[in-house]
C-alpha cells in the first residue's frame, strides 16, 4: 500500500505543477493516465460504478467526482484533483485542492481550513483512539474557521478495495465509534464548504457541487494506523 500511495502522491505532484490558466481538464486526465501507466498502476476510479475517467477534477463550487472534459481552467479557480491508483492488488487514494494563479483571500482561507482539518484528523489517529475522535477533530477544525463540513460524503477504509469499512464521517463526537487498531488503513477526506453543508448531484449523474453554489474544498490522504500515530501512505516518501 505504501507503493500505491507513493504513486498517487507522485501523480498529484505532477498535476499540481502542470495545472495553470488555460489548461483543459481533459489534458489533466491524459497526464493522469500516462503517469499511472508509467508507474505500472491502474486507476482505482475508471470503471468504478461506470465512472468514465481516471481523474476526478472538481472546480470551484464542484466538490468531488467531477469528470474531465472541455472545461478551461481559469486564473482564480480552486480545483480539487482526486487520484486513486491500484498497484499490486492494493489501492491508494488522495486528493488536493489547488488554487490556480492568484486566488481570493476567502478561497485561500477555505483551502487552509480544509487541509488543516485533514492534518488535525491525522494527528489524532493512533491505535486505541476512536473513529469519532478523527471525525470530531476534522469537524471542529473546519468549523472553527467559519466553514461547514459536508455530511453526505465520507472517508473510508481502503486496502484491496478502494472503499472498505468503516465509513469515516467528517463530523461526529469524540469517544464514539469503533476503536482504531494498528494496521488499519484509512482514507481521510474532509470536504468543506464555504456556505452551507448541503450538496447536490449535477445533471451528469456524477459531479457533486454545493447546493448553494458556494466554494468548497477537498483534501485526502490514505493513512496507516500504528501504535504511536499514523503514517501517511500517500506521500512522496
Ligand atoms: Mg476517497
Amino acid at each position: 500500500m505504501r507503493k500505491a500511495g507513493r504513486i498517487v502522491a507522485a501523480i498529484l505532484d505532477v498535476l499540481k505543477k502542470r495545472i495553470e490558466p488555460g489548461i483543459i481538464t481533459e489534458e489533466l486526465e491524459t497526464i493522469t493516465v500516462h503517469e499511472l501507466s508509467r508507474h505500472g498502476a491502474t486507476s482505482s476510479f475508471k470503471g468504478y460504478r461506470d465512472f468514465p475517467a481516471s481523474l476526478c477534477i472538481s472546480v470551484n463550487e464542484e466538490l468531488v467526482h467531477g469528470i474531465p472534459g472541455k472545461r478551461v481552467i481559469e486564473e482564480g479557480d480552486i480545483v480539487s484533483l482526486d487520484v486513486g491508483a491500484l498497484f499490486e492488488g492494493f489501492h491508494g487514494d488522495a486528493a488536493i485542492t489547488v488554487g490556480v494563479g492568484r486566488i481570493s483571500l476567502h478561497a485561500k482561507a477555505l483551502l487552509e481550513a480544509t487541509e488543516g482539518a485533514l492534518s488535525a484528523g491525522i494527528a489524532i489517529a493512533r491505535s486505541g483512539a476512536r473513529l469519532g475522535d478523527i471525525s470530531a477533530a476534522i469537524q471542529s477544525f473546519a468549523e472553527s474557521r467559519g466553514f461547514s463540513v459536508v455530511r453526505e460524503y465520507v472517508g473510508h477504509g481502503i486496502g484491496r478495495q478502494m472503499h472498505e469499512e468503516p465509513q469515516i464521517p467528517n463530523y461526529g463526537s469524540p469517544g464514539q465509534g469503533p476503536f482504531l487498531k494498528r494496521g488499519m488503513t484509512l482514507a481521510l477526506e474532509p470536504m468543506v464548504n464555504a456556505g452551507g453543508w448541503r450538496t447536490k448531484v449535477e445533471g451528469n449523474g456524477w459531479t457533486v457541487a454545493t447546493a448553494d453554489g458556494s466554494l468548497c474544498a477537498h483534501f485526502e490522504n490514505t493513512i496507516a494506523i500504528n501504535d504511536y500515530g499514523a503514517e501517511i501512505l500517500t506521500s512522496l516518501g
